[in-house]
C-alpha cells in the first residue's frame, strides 16, 4: 500500500508544499516541533534511510540542503536541525528544524499555526529557494 508520503507526493492528500524536483519532495509538517518544520521525501518509496541507494541518499541530502537554506533565510530562527526519525511513517524523510531552543530539537514540544499561517510559512519558505 502507498505510505502517506507518496499520497501527498501524487496530490491525493493534500499539503503545505514547499519544493519538488524530479526525484524529492518537500512539504511542512503538519504537526511542527517549530513554525517552519518541513519533511523532504525521495519519491522512491523507501522505509529506512540506511536502505536509500547512494546516489538517493546523497541526492536527498543536497536537496535538504537547498531547503534548509530557505528555511533559514525566511524562518526566524538560530540554526536549522536536521533529525532523520522514521518510527512514524515507513517513508524515508529528513525533518528539517527551525531551532532557537533545544526543546524544539525533542519532539515533546508542538506548535500548531492554523492553516492561513502553514500558507504564509510555506509561501516565505517557498520564495527563498533558489
Ligand atoms: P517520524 O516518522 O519521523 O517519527 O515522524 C513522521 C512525521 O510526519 C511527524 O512529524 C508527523 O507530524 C508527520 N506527518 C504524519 N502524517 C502527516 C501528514 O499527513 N501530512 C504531513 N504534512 N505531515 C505528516
Amino acid at each position: 500500500m502507498a505510505s502517506i508520503f507518496t499520497k501527498i507526493i501524487n496530490g491525493e492528500i493534500p499539503c503545505y508544499k514547499i519544493a519538488e524536483d524530479e526525484n524529492f519532495f518537500a512539504f511542512l509538517d503538519i504537526n511542527p516541533n517549530a513554525k517552519g518544520h518541513t519533511l523532504c521525501v525521495p519519491k522512491k518509496e523507501v522505509d529506512r534511510i540506511m536502505d536509500l541507494d547512494e546516489e538517493t541518499y546523497l541526492g536527498l541530502m543536497a536537496f535538504s540542503r537547498k531547503v534548509g537554506k530557505a528555511i533559514e533565510a525566511s524562518i526566524n530562527c538560530n540554526r536549522v536541525g536536521i533529525t532523520v526519525i522514521g518510527l512514524e511513517v515507513p517513508h524515508v524523510h529528513v525533518h528539517l528544524i527551525p531551532l532557537n531552543e533545544m526543546k524544539e530539537a525533542t519532539f515533546q514540544h508542538k506548535v500548531a499555526p492554523a492553516k492561513e499561517e502553514f500558507m504564509a510559512i510555506a509561501d516565505k519558505i517557498r520564495s527563498k529557494i533558489e
